[in-house]
């Protein structure tokens, strides 16, 4: 029913890897996202159904609207549980790697796992995987979600029987998450086909959107307000706009982490925008953490590797900037400047180089 796109060696991996394996540790990229969470714990719901001693480990902090998925409790996170973490990293026979490309992208819990012999399996959706750091490399960026690529090959390997209520929920999450609950690279039909197939499994995706949608607090609202006010600034002859928040304006709003998620997409609203860019503070490391969001055919994810040591999807990357706020801003404006002529307007050409079509008598319209 779904065209194929999981290739039959990609299948035989799968069943080799998943056949074989006892101890399986799942991990994902840092400040995952509902993608990253929702893939990683799709795959433990499917690989503790095959009788698997499975662990999800994950870098840092993942936001509360992601908490209520089944078992993310029993998530362990990397920088808080180091012992149940090394634990699980020591037994393990099978590190699956979701929702990055590059065991860099992980920190420290890349550095933990380079130090040990395991095989290492990548299931992505990512450009340009590192082959060299993974056994095996599961990696499709034609693809919205790493949860698509999930369900692609748990069908290719005919298991979607084993797909619980549960991991129907957390698929349909990391794609949801991924598309901007289908409002971006989400015009592929066997995208629908796959959440019918979900819903056939009794999720109640109107609430799943809810849940991811509507858990802030008042805060949260208060500083969406405040960033759209004081702080957006529009370039409109080039349809696009940058925000900035510092560490001490996020205090003001009792930030806590996840309360930024998705305000990037909202310049996006504005009629004809193509990019938003947002500069945020990190409230740890002396870092400016940069966010970009496009429409249609701009390459944020090579805008951001040429100007912000970045990287990710054509229309949702990011990247860092290790430089003062004020500085961060003046690289994000000359950033702007030269790709100018990839964002504004294109002057429309002139009668002369199209042939003119009005007919030679035509005199002077009245
Ligand atoms: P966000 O704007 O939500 O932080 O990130 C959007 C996407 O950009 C992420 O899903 C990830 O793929 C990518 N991304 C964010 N930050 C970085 C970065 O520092 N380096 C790279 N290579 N990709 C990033
Ligand atoms: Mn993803």
């Amino acid at each position: 029913m779904l065209r194929r796109i999981i290739t039959p060696q990609e299948v035989a991996i799968a069943k080799k890897d998943f056949g074989e394996c006892r101890n399986v540790v799942i991990v994902c990229h840092t400040s995952p996202d509902g993608d990253a969470i929702g893939s990683s714990l799709g795959l433990y719901e499917y690989l503790k159904r095959r009788g698997k001693n499975v662990t999800v480990i994950v870098p840092n902090y993942f936001p509360d609207f992601l908490h209520w998925m089944k078992d993310a409790d029993k998530i362990v996170r990397f920088d808080r549980q180091k012992t149940p973490a090394y634990t699980a990293l020591k037994m393990a026979d099978l590190i699956c790697c979701l929702d990055f490309n590059d065991m860099r992208r992980i920190d420290e819990l890349g550095a933990a796992i380079c130090k040990i012999h395991c095989k290492r399996l990548l299931i992505d959706h990512h450009i340009d995987p590192v082959h060299r750091q993974f056994a095996h490399v599961i990696s499709h960026p034609e693809l919205s979600s790493t949860c698509e690529v999930l369900f692609r090959l748990f069908d290719a390997m005919g298991e979607t029987d084993k797909l619980t209520f549960a991991a129907a929920e957390d698929l349909y999450a990391g794609m949801a998450t991924d598309t901007g609950f289908f409002s971006f690279n989400s015009n592929d039909p066997d995208l629908f086909i796959i959440i019918s197939e979900l819903l056939k499994r009794g999720i109640d995706k109107d609430l799943i959107n809810r849940r991811i949608q509507n858990n802030f607090s008042p805060d949260r609202l208060r500083l969406i307000g405040y960033m759209l006010y004081e702080k957006l600034q529009i370039f409109s002859d080039l349809h696009a706009s940058l925000f900035t928040i510092r560490k001490e304006e996020l205090a003001q709003f009792h930030y806590l982490k996840g309360d930024m998620e998705g305000i990037v997409n909202m310049p996006l609203q504005i009629k004809g925008h193509k990019l938003s860019i947002a500069l945020r503070e990190d409230t740890e490391k002396p870092l400016i953490r940069v966010s970009t969001r496009s429409v249609d055919d701009f390459p944020c994810n090579e805008f951001c590797a040429a100007f912000f040591n970045g990287g990710g999807h054509k229309n949702a990357a990011g990247g860092t900037l290790e430089c003062s706020m004020d500085k961060a801003v003046k690289i994000a404006k000359a950033a702007l400047e030269a790709w100018r002529d990839r964002l504004e307007d294109k002057p429309l050409p002139d009668a002369a180089e199209c042939g003119s079509q009005a007919p030679a008598d035509a005199g002077e319209s009245k």
